[in-house]
């Protein structure tokens, strides 16, 4: 599994499972329930806001099934497709850099706690 290959049909059945739910809940228990780029978090108004959800992001995919909790971040909807936009455009030289950047560019742009 490449770090390029998400939305196979491999990755999106492991989404399903009882595993990747309870790594998903320990990831927001230990990550933080808001988002690491722009500060959404669930908080405010419950679980989301009407446009915006939490994801667990993958920065590699390399351990998927046993993964540590420094191969994901917390994103928004928002972020997530931003990290894996910076990713397609081959700006970066991988999928930890791409989203590395977008954390940094939110956090510096509105800050936390949007
Ligand atoms: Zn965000
Ligand atoms: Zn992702």
């Amino acid at each position: 599994m490449t770090a390029r290959s998400w939305h196979t049909p491999f990755y999106r059945q492991y989404l399903k499972s009882p595993e990747w739910k309870l790594f998903r809940t320990e990831a927001f228990r230990i990550r933080g329930r808001r988002c690491e780029a722009c500060g959404t978090g669930w908080r405010k108004r419950g679980w989301f806001t009407r446009k915006r959800w939490l994801t667990v992001h993958h920065v590699n995919y390399e351990r998927l099934g046993s993964e540590l909790m420094c191969d994901v971040r917390v994103l928004c909807n928002r972020d997530h497709a931003n990290a894996h936009q910076a990713d397609q455009s081959g700006r970066f030289r991988d999928l930890e850099a791409a989203t590395d950047h977008v954390i940094k560019r939110g956090r510096a742009g509105k800050g936390l706690g949007e």
